[in-house]
């Protein structure tokens, strides 16, 4: 049995995070630290994509940035600067080296390869137990996530973000590398939110994917069809390989993550509830998150008071209930948001910097009525 004063379960996203923020912190200088991980972290398994104002703590290891985004619809295609938001993309496997290279110059810190099967929690401390070994930590934090842990409940609707990219390489020049598309809902929706998600790295290379807010994933040969479709219709490419490909499925639900947790044991990451609800945008909301959690840990405070719902909570959980009951409805709600308000305006609201007045601002674009019938549905 290993001892440990923390221990993060999960070397991803917000793990490694975690990891690198207690590592880098002189409080914990006396603490031990374990980050274990069922993954040696050496594959290339996603990107991130983020809107960050001016410079920012990634900006040695992104692999691409733009200064404009597109968006469009069936009334709508327009491509806008966002400065002083730069739209930003880093590679999993860029982040991942980064990270356990500066992790492991923390005598403090460990990187243990082993996949943990079960955590008993007794009040007093953590026991993790592994395929290779078992942990014992004062303080836990799981980035392990499961669908069947938030399908327990059917007060919050769930949906997903879920996609398949092709990274796509053409003979002709037919991306513009200045503007990465955000949304394109210019596409058949069949009664759904689906829309196309292009990230041109040159002229001649991009990540093209086919994105749904949905409840149910399609299967693979639907997402292929309309990238191909797309390819072809839209951007006028018959002739490309495809170098790499991306899938992923992030929830979209304001289902109460927190009621698991315990004065020493929280969920953290998409686990913890750290994907935006309405977007799935999850990387830049633990870049925020853990340094507030650092924060709370110092001062000792129980685990589980960590993060609180925000009057964003409830936004959210309105229009997941309208594309829940009409997901056909996304593209038009978009549509109407990035044809009335100013990007900058919208990634403020989405990264939930904004003033009431503002919120109120926001709201206001789309049409009313589906909002306040998903309003009085969760009052009454
Ligand atoms: C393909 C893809 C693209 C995405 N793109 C974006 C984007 O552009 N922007 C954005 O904001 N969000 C994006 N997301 C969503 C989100 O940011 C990522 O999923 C992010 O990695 C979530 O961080 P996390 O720490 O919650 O989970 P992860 O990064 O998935 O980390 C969880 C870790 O736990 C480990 N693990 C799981 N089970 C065990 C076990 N039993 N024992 C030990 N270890 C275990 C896994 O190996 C993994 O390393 C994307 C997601 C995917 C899948």
């Amino acid at each position: 049995m290993s001892n440990y004063d923390y221990i993060i379960v999960g070397a991803g996203a917000s793990g490694l995070l975690l990891g690198y923020h207690l590592g880098t912190d002189p409080f914990f200088k006396n603490k031990s630290i374990l980050l274990l991980d069922k993954s040696t972290k050496q594959q290339n398994d996603r990107t991130w994509c983020f809107w960050e104002k001016g410079e920012g703590p990634f900006d040695h290891i992104l692999y691409k940035t733009w200064p404009k985004i597109h968006f469009a619809g069936e009334a709508i295609d327009i491509t806008p600067e966002i400065e002083p938001y730069r739209y930003k993309m880093l590679r999993g496997i860029d982040f991942y080296e980064y990270y356990l290279t500066q992790i492991d110059r923390y005598p403090n810190v460990d990187f243990v390869n082993d996949s943990i099967a079960t955590i008993q929690d007794s009040g007093q401390q953590i026991v993790v137990v592994g395929e290779k070994n078992t942990y014992n930590g004062r303080q836990l934090f799981d980035s392990r996530f499961n669908y069947n842990t938030i399908r327990e409940q059917s007060k919050y609707p769930i949906l997903q973000q879920h996609f398949l990219g092709w990274f796509v390489k053409t003979d002709q020049s037919v991306f513009s590398p200045d503007a990465a598309t955000f949304m394109d809902f210019s596409i058949p929706q069949q009664g759904n939110t689906r829309f196309m998600y292009v990230l041109p790295f040159s002229a001649t290379e991009a990540l093209v994917e086919y994105t749904l807010f949905s409840e149910t994933p399609l299967e693979k040969s639907a997402y292929e069809m309309a990238i191909r479709e797309y390819l072809s219709t839209k951007l006028g490419v018959r002739e490309y390989t495809i170098t790499e490909t991306e899938q992923g499925n992030i929830p979209m639900t304001c289902h109460d993550f927190s009621k698991d947790n315990t004065d020493q044991l929280l969920r953290i990451g998409i686990a913890g509830g750290w994907a935006k609800a309405s977007t799935g945008y999850t990387f830049y909301n633990s870049v925020k998150k853990v340094p507030q959690l650092v924060a709370h840990i110092k001062k000792g405070r129980p685990l589980k008071t960590f993060n609180p719902k925000t009057r964003f909570w409830f936004y959210d959980l309105l229009l997941l209930d309208i594309l829940h009951k009409h997901n056909q409805l996304g593209s038009g709600i978009f549509e109407s948001l990035f044809k009335r308000r100013k990007p900058q305006l919208i990634f403020k609201f989405l990264d939930e910097e904004t003033t009431l007045l503002e919120d109120l601002y926001i709201m206001a674009a789309p049409r009313p009525w589906p909002f306040i019938k998903a309003l009085t549905g969760r009052l009454v």
